[in-house]
């Protein structure tokens, strides 16, 4: 459900700028989906691209970029990429502490969004 709802905000998004910029067609839409938003990017490009047909932005290139977790520890003044670590069913998820002094209390500085980067529209 949460998918369906981001590739809603976007689609509504980008037709509003469309709309805006007299737009004939819409060419291309980057996103960015942040690693901790924990968002499907094939089922969102799914959803779009079936709610899209007939509309200006029909033929647009969806472009996603993945952005990685960041993390700053208030304990060490650890600031980088969030460690990653194996499930036993083979998945990589995120680990929420510390990996320099292990501090659970961490704040997330990236990862945690999803937006639109650019939307790409010809005019005439
Ligand atoms: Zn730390």
């Amino acid at each position: 459900m949460h998918e369906t709802a981001i590739a809603q905000s976007i689609i509504d998004t980008v037709m509003t700028h469309a709309d805006k910029a007299g737009a004939k067609h819409v060419d291309k839409v980057e996103i960015e989906i942040g690693e901790l938003t924990f968002l499907g990017i094939d089922q969102i490009r799914f959803w779009i691209e079936n709610q899209i047909a007939g509309t200006v932005a029909e033929k647009a290139e969806w472009i996603f970029h993945s952005v990685p977790g960041g993390i700053r520890c208030p304990a060490c003044q650890y600031e980088g990429d969030i460690k990653t670590a194996e499930t036993e069913d083979h998945f990589r998820l995120p680990v929420f502490a510390c990996p320099e002094c292990g501090q659970a209390n961490i704040e997330i500085t990236q990862g945690r969004d999803a937006w639109i980067k650019a939307i790409h529209v010809e005019i005439d």
